[in-house]
């Protein structure tokens, strides 16, 4: 397939490689404000969207709902420093006694008119994050040097990528030409009671359990102050409640899937584990 064809049956691409069908069930997702009307007026337009926030945030849950109520197969790349453009673009492959040619995630996503979600991508490398730029402003096309194509993307494709501002430093930011291709949603912690519904719906757990794990979660991150790195997000209340809703110990989860995965620091270890004896 080398056109840019819309796929007319989105649900059609279940076995398509690394593209995901729509979900066929409404996958749930809280908003904080109007990220999905907003996100949906983008889409209308092509407009790529950055989603910015910490991680476990929602960021990852709002792209597969935004999937879902857009009808549009999702294709999600993970970005690290070895990510090269051919690994987004495609490349040639020896099979047997052939060259073939095989897409990358990138491509599959332009040629099938999905949303294609970069994962953490100020990660990748500067030289391979410019292979988007064309994507991102009218043009609209992926060059593929090696195959000497011009890809149109499909209609109904979608840049999106998330960006966690907490881990910028001078070496690792997204360049002002690329920042500005995009619509920016913010995404952070959700207000308490937000949160409670949210942990409660995917935890398992009782209201009044989900309450305790918030209230636990706004202690803990006020010891950011005293040098705590990373603040304990909404999926670590998730996985504290989870567990809780499987018989373990509320004290004992909130260790182990609360304050261990956040330091090392004996210091703030104690402290964390004094909050939650405190508080559970
Ligand atoms: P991110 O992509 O920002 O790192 P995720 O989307 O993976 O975070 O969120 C982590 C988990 O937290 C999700 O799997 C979900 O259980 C929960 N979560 C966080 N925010 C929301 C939200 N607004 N609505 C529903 N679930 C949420």
């Amino acid at each position: 397939m080398t056109s840019g064809r819309p796929v007319d049956d989105p649900f059609a691409l279940a076995s398509a490689d690394g593209l995901r069908p729509p979900p066929c069930e409404e996958p749930f997702y809280l908003p904080s404000g109007d990220e999905v009307a907003v996100f949906a007026a983008c889409h209308a337009h092509g407009l790529p969207v950055m989603l910015k926030g910490p991680t476990g945030c929602g960021k990852t849950r709002f792209v597969e709902h935004m999937s879902w109520r857009l009808r549009r197969p999702l294709v999600t790349v993970a970005c690290h420093d070895d990510l090269s453009a051919s690994d987004l673009i495609g490349r040639y492959l020896v099979r047997g006694s052939e060259t073939v040619w095989q897409d990358g995630p990138l491509t599959r996503a332009v040629r099938a008119g999905a949303l294609c979600y970069l994962d953490e991508v100020v990660e990748a490398r500067p030289d391979t994050i410019v292979v988007i730029h064309p994507l991102t402003d009218d043009r609209r096309v992926l060059p593929i040097d090696k195959t000497g194509e011009l890809l149109p993307a499909a209609p109904g494709f979608q840049l999106v990528i998330s960006y966690n501002p907490g881990y910028q430093h001078l070496l690792k930011d997204l360049k002002p030409s690329t920042r500005q291709r995009f619509v920016a949603l913010e995404f952070t912690v959700p207000p308490p009671e937000r949160e409670v519904a949210i942990v409660v719906h995917e935890g398992g757990v009782s209201g009044r359990q989900a309450a305790d794990l918030v209230a636990l979660a706004g202690r803990l991150r006020a010891l950011r102050d005293r040098g705590l790195p990373e603040v304990p997000s909404t999926r670590l209340l998730v996985s504290a409640a989870r567990l809780i809703a499987s018989g373990v110990a509320p004290r004992e989860a909130c260790r182990v899937a609360i304050a261990a995965p956040l330091t090392d620091d004996p210091d703030l270890l104690a402290a964390a584990h004094d909050v939650i004896g405190l508080l559970l």
